[in-house]
């Protein structure tokens, strides 16, 4: 079979007075007027604890969107029971009728889901219009069509035969059922997933972050009204430990899809290869972990251009993307052109709601993440190694909201250079124009992290330079472009070292790992 060639969805712009600005405002009020009742979904059937959690939009924390039932162990084993029963009739199903599945998928959520997932994903976790439309609609839509592609050829890459053999390989599912383990930051990393390894003939124990709910429930309807049967999406709101408990612990735990912090990733690890002779096969673990994502520009650099790379790359969706810049380094000698810049954008930048389209930041994600920021902001205040150029305000009285901030630190190894901290708050460190080569072993040695990476510069010596000195500090690298925005089908996206297992997120190494292929000889 042929699968339709996949495009990237185009990206609406939301334009004032345009169609689907007008019908995302009336989503939004849609939404927000209703409280909405959120069960978890095992095989099939909603699930109600009446343990009830409430959620509210970042920006807006009286606010109430709706309460999920919060369950406990005994739905994560559920969750399994129905994942394993859905198990035969999935993986048998030919693998057209399951690229059918994700090929509506991608069509509804183009059409009558995009207002929705969008809203949903801007109330939820908020995320500004602009930022959940290439988010939320058109990087999910991707991933659906993009997967659907690669998995066919997939299932075409067949093995030579000679005469009196005929050689076959079949790519079978995993035997047991994969857990998916999902952020908040992406609603499409939410959906993909899941979905991802389901559309490989798998079935899915889902959990997404307690703060990402509100549009995960968006998505399992989604799925639900493309075909996906009941059983072979499991989406349950639980505890971390308490999902791990019983999943890390069960003879068919096949696999792990996994993005989220380092730190519970390698404890998943450990807990994985505790238990690794309870299982029937070796866990397939797949996990992008985070990030502390560098810009460097080279004395030849435009600074205007290295500027808006920095506002972009470190401050849309508040830097809550594991590939937001979060470290820069810039020459002496082109400093204060970039810094002139950087405070001008930065200043022009409105600070707000979600329903005011003009504001470009939003809240931070939850009180946890706004204290944290807060600290690092106040140690730089009070610290004489450090200055903060641009920001340094922070207000939690309605929502939390941090101000884009700029610190500048003598130290390249300061605290802010070194530790992730998952939000707007951006450090640069300038360096002596003389010394690129000594800057490009500080750039690969100062963090555990190899996600996403930039180089700015018009001098191309020094661009391969780069290249080959900073080879295993980025698993997506830029040249002359912010490192955020990766695109399914041209930029795989994934990174080694301390952010994962690069298993490239949209790509056909990615749907590789959900399979187990037998080699079958048979001779005539
Ligand atoms: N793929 C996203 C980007 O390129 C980042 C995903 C993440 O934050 O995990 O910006």
């Amino acid at each position: 079979f042929n699968v339709p060639t996949p495009i990237n969805e185009p990206v609406k712009g939301y334009a004032p007075d345009s169609p689907e600005r007008a019908e995302l405002h009336r989503e939004l009020k849609r939404l927000k007027q209703l409280e909405l009742d959120i069960p978890m979904h095992i095989g099939g059937q909603e699930v109600r604890t009446g343990k009830m959690e409430r959620i509210s939009p970042p920006h807006d924390h009286q606010h109430t969107l709706g309460h999920f039932h919060l369950g406990d162990a005994s739905h994560v084993q559920q969750a399994v029971d129905a994942a394993l029963a859905a198990r035969p009739m999935w993986a048998e199903m030919p693998w057209e009728h399951r690229a059918a599945i994700f090929l509506k998928a991608a069509e509804l959520l183009a059409g009558p889901y995009r207002a929705r997932i969008n809203a949903a994903t801007m109330l939820g976790q908020s995320k500004n219009a602009f930022q959940a439309e290439i988010d939320a609609a058109c990087e999910l839509i991707d991933f659906f069509r993009y997967n659907v592609h690669f998995m066919r050829e997939i299932y075409e890459q067949q093995p030579q035969s000679s005469p009196g053999m005929w050689n076959r390989l079949e790519h079978r599912p995993l035997e047991g059922f994969v857990f998916a383990l999902t952020p908040f930051n992406f609603t499409s990393i939410a959906g993909n997933l899941p979905s991802c390894v389901a559309m490989m003939g798998n079935v899915v124990v889902w959990k997404p972050a307690n703060t990402q709910i509100y549009s995960a429930q968006v998505l399992m309807e989604l799925f639900k009204e493309a075909g996906v049967p009941d059983g072979v999406i499991n989406l349950v709101y639980v505890d971390g430990p308490t999902a791990g408990e019983v999943l890390f612990n069960h003879r068919d735990f096949a696999g792990i899809h996994f993005t989220g912090s380092t730190g519970v990733f390698q404890n998943i690890w450990k807990t994985i290869g505790q238990n690794i002779h309870k299982y029937k096969s070796y866990p397939r673990i797949v996990g992008e972990t985070g990030g502390k994502d560098f810009i460097l520009a080279h004395p030849s650099a435009h600074a205007k251009a290295v500027a808006t790379a920095i506002t972009r790359g470190a401050f849309e969706y508040q830097g809550q993307k594991c590939s937001a810049a979060s470290r820069v380094y810039l020459p002496s000698n082109i400093y204060e052109e970039v810094k002139g810049y950087l405070v001008e954008d930065l200043k022009s930048l409105k600070m707000g709601d979600v329903e005011d389209f003009s504001n470009f930041i939003n809240a931070v994600i939850t009180e946890a993440s706004f204290d944290k920021l807060a600290k690092y902001i106040d140690g730089a205040k009070s610290d004489p190694d450090a200055e903060i150029i641009a920001g340094g305000n922070y207000d939690k009285s309605k929502g939390y909201f941090v101000e884009p901030t700029v610190i500048v630190a003598k130290d390249p190894k300061y605290v802010t250079m070194c530790e992730e901290l998952f939000g707007p708050v951006l450090t640069i460190h300038v360096y002596d124009a003389d010394k690129f080569e000594e800057t490009l072993d500080l750039v690969d040695s100062t963090s555990p992290y190899a996600l996403t990476g930039a180089v700015f510069s018009q001098d191309r010596y020094a661009i391969d330079l780069a290249s080959k000195r900073l080879q295993n500090a980025a698993g997506n690298f830029y040249i002359n472009d912010k490192p955020t925005g990766a695109v399914v089908g041209q930029q795989p996206f994934g990174g080694a070292r301390a952010s994962g297992t690069n298993d490239k997120a949209g790509s056909i190494l990615n749907l590789l790992r959900w399979v187990s292929p037998r080699a079958i000889k048979e001779t005539f």
